[in-house]
């Protein structure tokens, strides 16, 4: 029997010599070689490195081989520093780690299961508790390793039912030396029988065998290295391993280098073609997935006929998922992420989505949407954060193509060299696609407008799984609803930018006294309107707390870098109320853009946001904000400065309309009531939205985010392009009965 595992083959590296190097030598022979693995023995009795020291340094020195280790003695090391080692070489080393305990050796090795499961379960929250014979966690943070680390169990007698027991009940691999192929099927028939006693595909489990360089495979080709070695007879023996028996691992066990070398140069080749022209799924095997993931699937989604070839399909069981699931801001459970690394994979994800017409679908490129639609309960997330690379295409015009997938950190240092940036926002965390379809409010809006002035043409993969370019020249139509409704029109996988030329810019962090609230807002509002645009300000009114007095928070960058510019731009605003503290800075936007975490998104729940949109701070708005902020309904206040540039640019020239008021609001909350009891006092005095900093699905909302005459020609954009509203997870349009409906 063939179990479909992609065949792989590995070394095991000769420890305890005098050579302490000698194993990293071997390891990168063994790389070049092309090999799959290498296998340290993790025996503290033996001389020579420490197995995780010598593996973390092999790591270093080389690029794809994964690292085994074979055998762990938990009574020299705990499980849960075996764990974390393990978890955190695996980081390190970019999810190369794979994990050997071994049956029979004094180890209680289910018990060092439970606690390296448990500790690597981040699936579920909560910290790690086992309340074992001889370990105990009683409340330890987990910390999953960079991918699902596979565990193998290993003994040296293929019949212990013991080791069958622990490999078909609990772990991912079964490992033997190769003895005689008749004690090996008998083993192989007690895994079985243990994983289907234990509910387990048996496929889920590889097999693993070791095999002696010097030895031959069978008794009869004792001599073959000795006598001149014949390959053929070798390919052929251990061929059959694999077709009859399902070993999907060879490790090769051998103190000769030149046996290395031929295994890896004559023998590996032959199996592999072997198992390509004798087995189905050939040497590449099939994907099968695990019982707990199986468990955790949801109703309604067709897993088994999600598109091959996509970079990434995570399921709820599936580690990765702890990572993907949720938004910066909301908490999410879909029933399955699709990751699309290319186009195609993208218009095959949108295909598999399509039938699935009941599920909601969400889009998600960096995952800080605020309103959090990019994750959903129960349905299909179609991911692009891998699409995330940054070109040059055009020095002379600065023009740039970015993926949806990258960050506004990684653009900004992207363009650092060239002396370019483009204004995008104040988090290097939020992602391209996002932003760059809605508008993108950032530190130079008013010297430079918003991000989507600076968009030229973008790549879009529409609802009927047509892929278009759209720009001035091909597609206005959508190039125009693309800036600031794009997400009810597409998946966007690549946006062309003409970057602007920006130096060193000053960054201003002022905390000042604004215990007279409504003073403040109206005072910092004028000066921002009277001030140069190479002036944006950015303030936060923390929510009074506990009797101490009301402070306000600006950020200000001012594009120059000259000391006498700056200081004169920033005089009127320090003016404004005494000041607690103040730090001013001449950098580069690149490092304003750094502050950005790579920290999993962890959020649960749902993000409470309200945008609208200010001409004039004036006093009567700044009175009933400060009431607001007194309220203690909200736990956010943020006023942004727009204008400048940003007004400069037609109205209709692009779906993101409102562009004549000065600043953008933002109120957040934990009741979406309570927010809104709030946010209706300050409702008569907001003209439009900016949906980026929304949440609520109301439909007036709609009406906000788009003057009449803008939504009318959206809505006649969605019948033509998506009358069927698929693109529906974020402020969903209504498509107009338009004549060219339903032409797509
Ligand atoms: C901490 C923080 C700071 C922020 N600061 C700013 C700021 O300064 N200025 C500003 O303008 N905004 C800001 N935002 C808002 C941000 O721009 C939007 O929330 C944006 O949607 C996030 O983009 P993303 O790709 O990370 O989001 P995701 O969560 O991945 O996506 C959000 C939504 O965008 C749409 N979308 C995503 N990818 C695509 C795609 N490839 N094609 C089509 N539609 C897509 C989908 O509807 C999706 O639901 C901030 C958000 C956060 C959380």
């Amino acid at each position: 029997m063939n179990y479909g595992h992609a065949l792989e083959f590995g070394v095991r590296l000769p420890i305890g010599g005098a050579d302490p190097a000698l194993p990293v030598r071997w390891a990168r022979l063994a790389e070049e070689l092309g090999l799959d693995l290498v296998v340290v023995p993790d025996r503290p009795a033996l001389a020579g490195p420490e197995a995780w020291t010598l593996l973390s340094w092999i790591a270093g020195v080389t690029d794809t081989i994964r690292l085994a280790t074979d055998g762990h003695d938990d009574t020299a090391r705990n499980p849960a520093m075996l764990a974390r080692a393990a978890a955190g070489l695996d980081h390190l080393s970019g999810g190369r780690v794979e994990l050997g305990l071994t049956a029979g050796t004094g180890d209680d090795v289910d018990e060092t299961i439970d606690v390296v499961g448990e500790l690597w379960n981040v699936l579920d929250h909560g910290l790690a508790r086992v309340n074992g014979r001889r370990h105990r966690l009683a409340g330890a943070q987990k910390a999953a390793p960079a991918h699902e680390v596979p565990i193998t169990v290993s003994g040296p007698d293929p019949e212990d039912p013991d080791l069958a027991r622990l490999a078909g009940t609990r772990a991912d691999g079964w490992s033997v030396p190769l003895t005689d192929p008749a004690g090996l099927a008998a083993g192989l028939r007690l895994v079985d029988e243990a994983a289907r006693g234990a509910g387990r595909d048996p496929r889920e489990i590889r097999r693993w065998v070791t095999v002696a360089g010097r030895s031959g495979v069978h008794a009869g080709s004792v001599d073959r290295v000795a006598e001149g070695w014949v390959v053929e007879g070798w390919a052929a023996d251990l061929l059959a391993l694999v077709v009859e028996h399902g070993v999907g691992t060879i490790v090769l066990h051998t103190d000769d280098p030149d046996t290395l070398t031929r295994f890896a140069r004559e023998v590996v080749p032959a199996v592999r073609a072997g198992a390509d022209a004798a087995l189905p799924h050939g040497a590449a095997g099939v994907r099968v997935r695990r019982s707990t993931v199986l468990a955790r699937r949801r109703s309604g989604i067709d897993y088994d006929g999600v598109p091959t070839g996509l970079a990434g399909v995570v399921e709820p069981g599936d580690l990765a998922y702890a990572r993907l699931r949720s938004g910066y801001l909301r908490g999410g459970s879909p029933g399955v992420v699709l990751q699309a690394a290319t186009v195609e994979q993208v218009v095959a994800a949108l295909g598999f989505a399509r039938r699935h017409p009941d599920l909601p679908l969400s889009r998600r490129s960096a995952g800080h949407g605020v309103s959090g639609r990019s994750t959903n309960d129960g349905g299909i997330v179609i991911d692009v954060s891998l699409m995330n690379t940054i070109e040059v295409l055009d020095e002379a015009t600065r023009r740039v193509r970015v993926g949806p997938g990258a960050r506004w950190t990684d653009v900004a240092n992207a363009l650092a060299p060239h002396g370019w940036a483009i204004s995008s926002g104040d988090y290097g965390g939020v992602g391209v696609g996002g932003l760059a379809t809605a508008g993108g409010v950032g530190y130079l809006a008013r010297e430079h407008g918003l991000t989507i002035d600076h968009l030229r043409a973008v790549a879009l993969v529409l609802a009927d799984g047509s892929v278009v370019r759209c720009s001035d020249g091909e597609n206005p139509d959508l190039f125009w609803a693309v800036r600031g409704a794009g997400a009810n029109f597409g998946i966007a996988t690549a946006f062309e930018f003409e970057a602007d030329e920006v130096g060193p810019v000053a960054f201003a962090a002022l905390t000042q006294d604004a215990r007279d609230t409504a003073r403040y807002l109206v005072e910092w509002g004028r000066v921002v309107e009277e001030s140069p645009r190479d002036l944006t300000s950015f303030l936060i009114v923390p929510p009074p707390r506990g009797g101490q007095p009301t402070v306000a928070l600006t950020h200000t960058v001012v594009d120059s870098g000259d000391p006498e510019i700056v200081l004169a731009r920033l005089a009127p605003l320090a003016a404004i109320a005494p000041m607690y503290q103040q730090q001013v800075t001449i950098t580069t936007y690149a490092d304003i853009m750094a502050s950005a975490s790579d920290d999993t998104p962890t959020s649960r729940g749902e993000p409470v946001a309200r945008s609208g949109l200010v001409h004039h701070l004036t006093p009567e708005f700044a009175a009933v904000a400060s009431r607001v902020l007194r309220s203690g309904g909200i736990h956010w206040f943020q006023l942004r400065s727009v204008g400048g540039a940003v007004a400069d640019v037609d109205p209709d020239a692009t779906a993101y309309a409102h562009r004549k008021p000065n600043f953008s609001l933002v109120v957040m909350g934990s009741h979406p009531d309570v927010v809104d009891e709030q946010w209706a006092l300050v409702r008569p005095y907001l003209d439009g939205l900016y949906l980026s900093f929304e949440s609520s699905l109301r439909p007036e909302r709609i009406d906000q985010a788009w003057p009449p005459r803008t939504l009318a020609r959206l809505r006649d954009l969605k019948a033509t392009y998506d009358p069927d509203g698929v693109f529906d997870d974020n402020f969903s349009l209504t498509p107009s009965r338009h004549p060219e409906a339903s032409t797509r």
